[in-house]
């Protein structure tokens, strides 16, 4: 009745089809429902990377998730903010390099110092760029009037995982407090595809404590929520952090296995969405972006991060590339795109066809 072969025939599943997926270890249906998962995005996204330049702005920050290595008790980081000069040669790299779109990713900071700068860096990037570059920011839980603002000043996305969809998995993740609550981070993702945004989210895979049945959660709350785009990759232990020391944890390789187990499953979930392939996941395997890609996922960043500070934004242990320059991470995508045979979009916004189809289901047009 639950045999993997009928349930990959099927248009749609239930919630008990995706635990079947996502517990199944048989080594011969890992290849089966990635070559699966593959077959369908070749089919509707296409054989086609999409590229975006990765600026880590700052690792000042006012939470305290207790998985994250820039947290803002963790003394032992010294804490940076990059300068306007810094991220518009960022941008410069990314645009003479064709890249036509960039993340800007940071701690959370509320105040108007902050948001206010972030503002003037867009309408800086647009300026610089002709507007070239699509910008996805990942700043964290801001007020609607921010997420407006920084849409106004040039932003087109917003990146902000869930962490886990589970209240209770969360809770157990953050500390008890109103600044780590579910349910504003919930209200914050709305905000941002009320806003207009092509809207982001992911959670971690292989939280300690986390269920099989939570990771099928996690599959269709992004479908619930009609999400544009994820971002999910395993979870690393950051040795300075209170989560680094629960035992519960899966081996590296179930949670790598795990998280290109989700990246299948999702593809075959929701086909038009953007899915990347993270630098968690190549930090716990080689090549992992590569077999990211093979798995499902069609988005590649490149860190175009300063050397100087990367080595500040250690988010868990161990995080590749933290010796690179953007030339050296630039060279590495190419490299893998290369191998696995896909076209990279040049120049291209690489929007989320799924986000593209509902606007052109408001406004009767199919821009890109
Ligand atoms: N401050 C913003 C964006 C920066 S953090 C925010 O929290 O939304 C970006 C992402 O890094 C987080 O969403 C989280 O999913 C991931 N992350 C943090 N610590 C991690 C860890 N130990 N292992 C894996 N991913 C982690
Ligand atoms: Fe700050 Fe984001 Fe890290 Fe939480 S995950 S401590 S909000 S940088």
């Amino acid at each position: 009745m639950n045999n993997i072969h009928q349930i990959l025939q099927k248009d749609s599943f239930s919630r008990n089809d995706l635990v079947v997926l996502l517990s199944d270890t048989d080594p011969q249906h890992d290849e089966l429902i990635r070559e699966k998962a593959y077959q369908v995005k070749e089919a509707v996204v296409g054989r086609k990377v999409l590229l975006r330049g990765l600026i880590e702005l700052s690792n000042i920050c006012r939470k305290n998730c207790l998985y994250c290595g820039i947290r803002s008790d963790n003394r032992k980081v010294h804490r940076y903010l990059l300068q306007e000069k810094e991220v518009l040669a960022a941008a410069r790299f990314a645009h003479e390099q064709h890249f036509g779109s960039l993340v800007i990713q940071s701690g959370e900071r509320n105040d108007k110092v902050f948001t206010d700068y972030v503002s003037r860096l867009l309408e800086k990037i647009k300026e610089q760029t002709n507007g070239a570059l699509a910008v996805t920011l990942s700043c964290g839980e801001q007020t609607a009037d921010d997420y407006q603002q920084w849409l106004h000043s040039g932003a087109h996305r917003y990146l902000l995982r869930i962490e886990a969809s589970d209240a209770g998995l969360y809770k157990r993740i953050h500390p008890d407090d109103e600044n780590h609550s579910y349910n504003k981070r919930l209200n914050a993702l709305s905000a941002t595809q009320q806003a207009g945004y092509q809207t982001g989210t992911g959670v971690m895979i292989g939280l300690p404590g986390q269920t099989i049945e939570n990771l099928a959660d996690d599959l269709l709350f992004f479908k619930n929520f009609d999400i544009d785009m994820i971002g999910m990759g395993p979870y690393i232990p950051h040795e300075d952090t209170p989560l680094a020391s629960q035992s519960n944890l899966l081996s590296d390789e179930e949670r790598v296995r795990l998280s290109l187990r989700m990246i299948s499953v999702l593809r075959l979930l929701m086909p038009e969405i953007n899915i990347a392939s993270t630098t968690a996941l190549e930090t716990l395997v080689p090549d992992g972006k590569k077999i990211g890609i093979m798995a499902g996922a069609n988005v590649v960043m490149v860190n175009l991060t300063p050397q100087s500070v990367r080595e500040d934004y250690m988010l868990y242990n161990n995080k590749s590339g933290i010796y690179n320059d953007e030339w050296q991470d630039f060279k590495s995508f190419l490299k893998l795109t290369d191998l696995c045979g896909e076209q990279v979009l040049w120049d291209k916004a690489g929007s989320s066809l799924h986000f593209l189809k509902k606007k052109a289901a408001c406004s009767g047009a199919l821009a890109e």
